[in-house]
C-alpha cells in the first residue's frame, strides 16, 4: 500500500490526484492541505480519511479543527503546518501547490525522504539546483506530473541517457493563437481563463493563454532532464494529443501521446514504472488531423523572456517568475490588461539585480523585490 500525501488537494491537479485514489486499492491518503477552501477539503477529509490536514489560512484551520472535531483527523495551519503535514508518514507527496508557496514544502517533503509526484513546476523554476542536490542527497525521485514533461519522461524510458538530442515540447498555443498584438489588447480576465483543450487553475490557465507558461516547462525541462535551453524545441501542436516528445542521436523521434486529461500524468508519477487504470482511450482515427507549427514568438513574449531568464540563470528565473505571479494576478483582478502581463516582467526582470550563486534565502528575498517592484510600477 502506497501512503500519499498531497500538498494543494483541492486545487485542479489536486482534485484530479484523488480521482486517481479512487479508481485503485492500492493507495492510502495520509495527508491532505489547502490555502484555505475548508469546505472542499472537509469533504475530502471525510472520503479519504487522512491522518492529517492542513489550511496555510489560520482561521480557517480553526474552522475546519471545528468542523472535523467528530473525527480523530489532525487539523495543522499555517505554513508550518502545510510543512509538517508534508514531512508526515507516507511515502509520496503529489507536489500540486501553486506557484513558489509550493518550494518549502516540497524541499520539506525531499528532506524527509519522500518520492516526489511534481506537479509545482515554480518550485523547479526557482530552485531547480537546490531541490535536484537535495534529492540527490536524499536518495529520492523527482517524477514529472506535468503532462509535457511526464511525455518526455516516458518517451526516455529504454533509452539510452546520451542518446538525447533534443526535446519537442509541446504547447496548444492558448485561447489567443493566431491573434495579433492589436487584438490581445482588450482581453478580458473571462476570455483568458477560457483554454480549449485543458481545465486547470487560473494561474496556469492565464499562463498558457501568454505562452509564460510554456516558458516556464522550458526552465523545467531544463532541470528536470539536464539538457540547456537551445536542445528544446518549442512546437505549437493544437489538438494537445502530443504530450511532447524526444529526438535521439540516430534522429528517431520518440512521442507519447493520449487524450488530453491530467489523470494520466498523475497515475503514472503515482505508480511509475508499473502501468494504471485507462481514463480515456485515445482513437487516432477520430482525430484525423494532426498539425505542428512554429509558435509567435513576437505577440507572445513570455516564452523568450523564460529562455531568456534560464541562459542568463542565477535569480532571473525567480525574478521573472515572482513578477508573472504578481502580474497574473492583477490580470485576474482585473486591474492590468492582458498585455501588460509581459511587460510588466520585462521590467522587473531589468530592474532586480540577481546573482549567480545564491541559496534559499537568496530566492525568496529575489521573489519578494520582485513582487513589491511589479507592485510599484502599477
Ligand atoms: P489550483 O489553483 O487549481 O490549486 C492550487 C492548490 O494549492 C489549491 O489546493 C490551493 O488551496 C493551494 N494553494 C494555493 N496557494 C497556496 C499557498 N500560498 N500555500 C499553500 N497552498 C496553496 O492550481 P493547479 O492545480 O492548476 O496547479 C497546481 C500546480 O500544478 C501549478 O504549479 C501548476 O503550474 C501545475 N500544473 C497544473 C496543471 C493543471 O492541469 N491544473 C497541469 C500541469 C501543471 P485553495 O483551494 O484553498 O486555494
Amino acid at each position: 500500500m502506497k501512503e500519499l500525501i498531497i500538498l494543494g488537494s483541492t486545487g485542479s491537479i489536486g482534485k484530479q490526484g484523488l480521482d486517481v485514489v479512487r479508481k485503485r486499492n492500492d493507495i492510502k491518503v495520509t495527508a491532505l492541505t489547502a490555502a484555505n477552501n475548508v469546505k472542499l477539503l472537509e469533504e475530502q477529509a471525510r472520503e479519504f480519511k487522512p491522518l492529517i490536514v492542513a489550511v496555510l489560512d489560520t482561521q480557517a484551520a480553526k474552522d475546519l479543527a471545528c468542523r472535523l472535531s467528530d473525527t480523530y483527523i489532525k487539523v495543522l495551519s499555517g505554513e508550518e503546518g502545510i510543512i509538517e503535514a508534508a514531512q508526515s508518514r507516507g511515502d509520496t507527496v503529489l507536489s500540486a501547490i501553486v506557484g513558489i508557496a509550493g518550494l518549502r514544502p516540497t524541499l520539506a517533503a525531499i528532506n524527509a525522504k519522500k518520492t516526489i509526484a511534481l506537479a509545482n513546476k515554480e518550485t523547479m523554476v526557482t530552485a531547480g539546483e537546490i531541490i535536484k542536490a537535495a534529492a540527490k542527497e536524499n536518495g529520492v525521485k523527482i517524477l514529472p506530473v506535468d503532462s509535457e514533461h511526464s511525455a518526455i519522461f516516458q518517451s526516455l524510458q529504454g533509452a539510452d541517457e546520451k542518446s538525447l538530442n533534443k526535446i519537442i515540447l509541446t504547447a496548444s498555443g492558448g485561447p489567443f493563437y493566431g491573434k495579433s498584438e492589436e487584438e490581445l489588447v482588450n482581453i478580458t480576465a473571462h476570455e483568458a481563463l477560457k483554454h480549449p483543450n485543458w481545465s486547470m487553475g487560473n494561474k496556469i490557465t492565464i499562463d498558457s493563454a501568454t505562452l509564460m507558461n510554456k516558458g516556464l516547462e522550458v526552465i523545467e525541462a531544463v532541470h528536470l532532464f539536464d539538457v540547456n535551453a537551445c536542445d528544446i524545441e518549442v512546437v505549437i501542436h493544437r489538438q494537445s494529443i502530443v504530450h511532447s516528445a524526444v529526438e535521439l542521436s540516430d534522429g528517431a523521434v520518440i512521442a507519447q501521446m493520449g487524450t488530453p486529461d491530467m489523470r494520466l500524468p498523475i497515475q503514472y508519477a503515482l505508480t511509475y514504472p508499473e502501468r494504471g487504470e485507462c481514463f480515456e482511450r485515445l482513437s487516432l482515427s477520430k482525430m484525423g488531423t494532426l498539425t505542428f507549427e512554429k509558435p509567435d514568438r513576437k505577440t507572445f513574449r513570455c516564452l523568450d523572456i523564460c529562455i531568456d531568464a534560464i541562459n542568463k540563470g542565477g535569480l532571473c528565473p525567480t525574478i521573472i517568475n515572482a513578477a508573472n505571479e504578481v502580474a497574473v494576478d492583477l490580470f485576474l483582478k482585473e486591474k492590468i490588461g492582458f498585455l501588460d502581463i509581459p511587460q510588466l516582467i520585462e521590467e522587473t526582470s531589468l530592474a532586480i539585480n540577481s546573482k549567480q550563486n545564491f541559496d534559499l534565502d537568496d530566492i525568496f528575498l529575489a521573489d519578494k523585490a520582485a513582487r513589491e517592484y511589479v507592485l510599484n510600477l502599477v
